[in-house]
């Protein structure tokens, strides 16, 4: 299957839909999920256009890991999760709702189960707060 860019992410991209944005640089855009597994849910969503890591160039995802460490660290420090769990999905049978390639920066608070793929939409203004104090701590 190719990559189709009407996708909500290639659109977000392309600042056609709004977004919570954490951080972005020639390599890739970081924003909140705005239906969060957990409390600071974030996706990392590398410019480079693949529909997921089967298609991705090589080059594209050795540019992006690292700041997924980053990003990983600071969600971390930002939410005071207990673990970080890295998600990412290829094709609708494994999970991929969004066909543009992106990781999920999932934060783990002990004690606190993580909720499931696709779950109810986070208050906006809570997620604005986590963007922005995420970003901060950059
Ligand atoms: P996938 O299922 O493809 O791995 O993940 C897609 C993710 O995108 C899901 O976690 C879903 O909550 C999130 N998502 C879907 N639509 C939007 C949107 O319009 N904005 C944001 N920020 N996240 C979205």
């Amino acid at each position: 299957m190719s990559y189709d860019p009407s996708n909500i992410f290639a659109k977000i991209l392309r600042s056609e839909i709004p977004a919570h944005k954490v951080y972005e640089d020639e390599v890739a855009l970081v924003m909140m999920d705005i239906f969060p597994q957990s409390r600071g849910h974030v996706l990392v969503i590398p410019k480079a256009a693949s529909r997921n890591l089967l298609d991705a160039d090589p080059a594209a995802l050795l540019a992006v890991l690292p700041l997924v460490q980053k990003i990983a660290k600071a969600v971390k420090q930002t939410t005071g999760a207990d673990g970080i769990r890295l998600a990412q999905f290829n094709e609708a049978p494994a999970g991929q709702t969004v066909f543009h390639l992106h990781f999920h920066i999932i934060p783990v608070y002990e004690g606190v189960e993580v909720g499931g793929h696709g779950g109810p939409k986070a208050d906006d203004a809570e997620l604005a707060a986590l963007a922005k104090s995420i970003a901060a701590t950059l």
